[in-house]
C-alpha cells in the first residue's frame, strides 16, 4: 500500500513537470522570484508560502526547552567529492562520507553546502555564513546539520573548496578528499526542531539541528564566496508554536543544573 502511494505521487511529480514542458521552474534570492515569491513560482513550490513548520527560524536560547537531548553521533569520514557552483550555492556532493544518526535512525550525508548569511539567527542574529549538512535515509527522511561561522581566522578545512571556487553555474571541479567532520564545533550544543527544506519546493517534515557554536571563516574567504552568490540566504519563517529544544551538554545547566548532591530530581541521563 505504502509503495503504491509512493509510485502514485511520483508520477504525478513528474507528470507535472513533462506538461511543463521544460527545466525545473527558476527561483532566485533577488529580484522578482525572489523568497518572498517562490510560493507563487509554480504550483509545486506552494508549501513556501502555504506551509505552517517553515525554516529557518530564529532560535532564542532564552525561550527553548532545553534537556533531554543528547549529542549527535556523527559518524562522518574523509571520502572524495564534487565541489559544485549549482547556481544557487557553493555543494559539495559526498558519495561515501559517512552518516550520523537522529532519533535512532542512521542517515546518509548526500552534501554539503553554504548560505551567507547564515539562515538561521541565534538570538535574533544571523551569523555571516551557515553551512548546511544535508542528510537522507532511504528516499523520504531528511535530516540537516547546520553550522554557523563567523569572522575570524581562515578556516583550512574550508581552503580546498574556498580558494578554488567554479565560477559558473554547472561548473564543478573533483576534491580527492573531503571530511565533513573537519568543519563540525567541538561543543556539541545544538537547537533541534522540526522544519523543512529552505529553498523550492520547501518540503516539511525535515529535522533541524542547528549547532549552537560557531567557527570562524576568514574576511577573504567569506569575499570569494559572494563575490559568486552575493545574497543566498532566505529570511526567517514564523515559528507557529513549534516546539524547539536545546541540547546542553552534561555540567552545564539545563533543567537538572542544580548543584551535584543538593537532593534534586534526577537528571535525564
Ligand atoms: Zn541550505
Amino acid at each position: 500500500m505504502k509503495f503504491t502511494l509512493l509510485f502514485a505521487s511520483a508520477a504525478v511529480v513528474l507528470a507535472t513537470s513533462a506538461q511543463a514542458g521544460g527545466p525545473p521552474t527558476e527561483w532566485a534570492y533577488e529580484g522578482p522570484k525572489d523568497a518572498r515569491h517562490w510560493g507563487q513560482l509554480d504550483p509545486l513550490f506552494k508549501t513556501c508560502s502555504a506551509g505552517k513548520r517553515q525554516s529557518p527560524i530564529n532560535l532564542d536560547v532564552s525561550e527553548v526547552e532545553k534537556g533531554g537531548l543528547k549529542p549527535i553521533p556523527f559518524s562522518y569520514k574523509a571520502g572524495p567529492a564534487d565541489v559544485l557552483n549549482n547556481g544557487h550555492t557553493l555543494q559539495i556532493n559526498v558519495a561515501n562520507s559517512g552518516t550520523a544518526r537522529f532519533d535512532g535512525l542512521e542517515y546518509r550525508l548526500v552534501n554539503v553546502h553554504f548560505h551567507t548569511p547564515s539562515e538561521e539567527k541565534i538570538n535574533s542574529m544571523l551569523s555571516h555564513m551557515s553551512a548546511h549538512f544535508f542528510h537522507r535515509a532511504g528516499d523520504l527522511k531528511l535530516a540537516v546539520v547546520a553550522v554557523t561561522f563567523k569572522l575570524g581566522k581562515e578556516n583550512a578545512a574550508l581552503k580546498p573548496m574556498f580558494d578554488n571556487m567554479p565560477d559558473k553555474e554547472g561548473k564543478k571541479f573533483a576534491l580527492a578528499s573531503f571530511n565533513p567532520a573537519d568543519i563540525l564545533p567541538a561543543d556539541p550544543t545544538y537547537f533541534f526542531y522540526m522544519g523543512s527544506l529552505t529553498e523550492p519546493p520547501c518540503t516539511e517534515d525535515v529535522k533541524w539541528y542547528v549547532m549552537k557554536t560557531p567557527l570562524e571563516i576568514s574576511f577573504a574567504q567569506l569575499d570569494a564566496f559572494k563575490k559568486l552568490f552575493r545574497m543566498n540566504a532566505r529570511y526567517t519563517q514564523a515559528i507557529n508554536g513549534r516546539r524547539i529544544q536545546m541540547m546542553v551538554p552534561d555540567g552545564e545547566g539545563g533543567p537538572a543544573s542544580s548543584p551535584a548532591g543538593a537532593g534534586g530530581k534526577a537528571s535525564g541521563h
